[in-house]
């Protein structure tokens, strides 16, 4: 089991396939451009499956891939596929905003993945346009109903809450959830790896809380172990109302995670400056104790907590490249 000098042990990596997304979010995204990677700087899909294959005999059960956008990864049913096969894996869910998922949905369920979360930050194609400089918000939504019917274990909705941009959605997407066997969740605005951050424009979780109470009937459900989730039932619907605060309680006591980079990296703190070449001892063709060392290394420099409540982040990278 991998576990840090503060006690704290890690069960779960996230994989940010591709560093490219479909979407270009203001909030994400910076606005000046990306350099992106080449392609042969990313990690393949057989250098995935290695380092996966590594960290689960460390006693990582939970994979969750991301991005960037994972979808565009070209031929990525066939990365999940090798994944699902791997023994003690228990867990392999996949974060997407959704446009490409409609006709991949069935494929996907087939090829291992059990979870699914679809990011749709607004329920207005117009808002969406202006956020993310795309047209595709009927599909993204398709994509999101899509995932409904296609069998997944657990489907949710996230949602970046923001000041000033979907503030007045918060109802229309309770509304929307109504009817759904879906959690929904809100997620506070983190200044990580772009300057569209500001104090003004965060929404914290407990004010929403206390704001949605006033229209909605909702009950506190008990904390499932090491989620970083407050999650309410909201009565006389299918669907819960989940909460993720990392601005306004810190999550870090109970971190599990580590994440890996589109290009090979691990890293210990979404926050943070430190991660770890994990790329080139897979290149050079090391296995086993090389590479728990790395692994090892990364749980060394895991802080203690990150600072984001203060608004400080020394991630120098941008959410796409890191997985968000
Ligand atoms: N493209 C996929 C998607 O949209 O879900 C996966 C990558 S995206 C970086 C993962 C999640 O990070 C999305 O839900 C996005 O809204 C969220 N995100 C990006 N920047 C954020 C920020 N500064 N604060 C909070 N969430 C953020």
């Amino acid at each position: 089991m991998l576990s840090d000098q503060f006690g704290r042990k890690v069960n779960y990596l996230r994989v940010s396939v591709t560093d490219r997304c479909n979407l270009r979010c203001r909030y994400c995204i910076p606005q000046d451009g990306v350099s992106l990677k080449k392609h042969e700087d990313l990690l393949s899909f057989e250098e995935i499956e290695t380092i996966v294959r590594a960290g689960v005999e460390l006693g990582i059960n939970k994979v969750r891939l991301t991005g960037g956008e994972p979808l565009l990864r070209k031929g990525f049913p066939a990365l999940v596929k090798k994944l699902a096969a791997i023994e003690g894996l228990k867990d392999l869910a996949l974060t997407t905003n959704g446009i490409l998922l409609g006709p991949m949905a069935s494929e996907l369920k087939e090829a291992g993945i059990k979870r699914v979360n679809v990011s749709l930050d607004t329920l207005r194609p117009e808002r969406f346009h202006q956020m993310t400089g795309s047209d595709h918000w009927q599909q993204a939504k398709e994509g999101f109903e899509k995932a409904l019917t296609a069998g997944f274990e657990q489907v949710k909705l996230n949602v970046v809450a923001i000041a000033g941009y979907n503030d007045d959605e918060v109802e229309d997407f309770i509304k929307y959830a109504m009817d759904k066997p879906i959690q929904l969740r809100f997620i506070e605005f983190m200044p990580v790896g772009n300057k569209f951050w500001e104090k003004g424009k965060q929404l914290i979780s407990k004010e929403l809380i206390e704001r949605i109470s006033t229209t909605t009937t909702i009950v506190s459900l008990p904390p499932l172990k090491n989620s970083i989730t407050e999650e309410y039932q909201i009565v006389g619907s299918p669907a819960t109302l989940g909460f993720i605060s990392p601005l306004s309680h810190s999550f870090c006591r109970s971190c599990n995670r580590l994440r890996l980079t589109a290009d090979g990296f691990l890293k210990p703190c979404l926050a943070s400056k430190y991660e770890v070449n994990i790329k080139v001892p897979v290149r050079a063709g090391h296995a086993g104790n090389e590479l728990r060392r790395v692994f090892y290394e990364a749980m060394r420099l895991k802080p203690k907590a990150h600072k984001m409540d203060q608004g400080y982040s020394d991630n120098t990278r941008h959410m796409a490249e890191v997985g968000g």
